[in-house]
């Protein structure tokens, strides 16, 4: 495996501002905020994918993003937050350790979610889609 900057963050071998850390986790600033007080929050051990994260830890990932979106609205002039994570460099994944994003969000920020949303032709398509998933679906 190439270096891992977030793995490096994790190691203290390159700075991060740091927010919050246990045993399973890390919060810190992101270097290039979409707004002021953007976060990310990773797994200390090394996941490229969530997919491949014990259940306890992607637990603490999701309830340490949600409690620092809560810090963010008490911090800042934030009216809420988004969390986000990219799965894959198609999904627009840069940096290949599985991190959460925490993004504050003021009302007139002029950011929009702009994903374009599809029909499905018919119920029986969706239905047969459906049935794939959970087929598919191992936990
Ligand atoms: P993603 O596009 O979901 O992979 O997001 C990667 C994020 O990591 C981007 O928002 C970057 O600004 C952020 N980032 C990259 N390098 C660093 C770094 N050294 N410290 C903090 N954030 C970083
Ligand atoms: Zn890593």
């Amino acid at each position: 495996m190439e270096k891992c900057i977030f793995c490096a963050i994790v190691k203290g071998e390159i700075p991060a501002t740091k927010i919050f850390e246990d045993d399973l986790v890390l919060a810190f600033m992101d270097i290039a905020p979409i707004n002021p007080g953007h976060l990310l929050v990773i797994p200390k051990e090394h996941h490229s994918s969530p997919s491949t994260i014990p259940e306890i830890c992607a637990g603490r990932i999701f309830f340490i993003a949600s409690r620092l979106g809560i810090a963010l609205k008490r911090a800042l002039p934030a009216d809420g937050f988004n969390l986000h994570l990219a799965d894959g460099s198609c999904a627009g994944q840069v940096v290949p350790h599985a991190h959460l994003h925490v993004i504050p969000r003021l009302a007139d920020d002029g950011f929009h979610w702009n994903w374009r949303q599809k029909r499905y032709e018919n119920d029986s398509a969706r239905d047969g889609l459906a049935d794939r998933i959970r087929e598919k679906l191992k936990l």
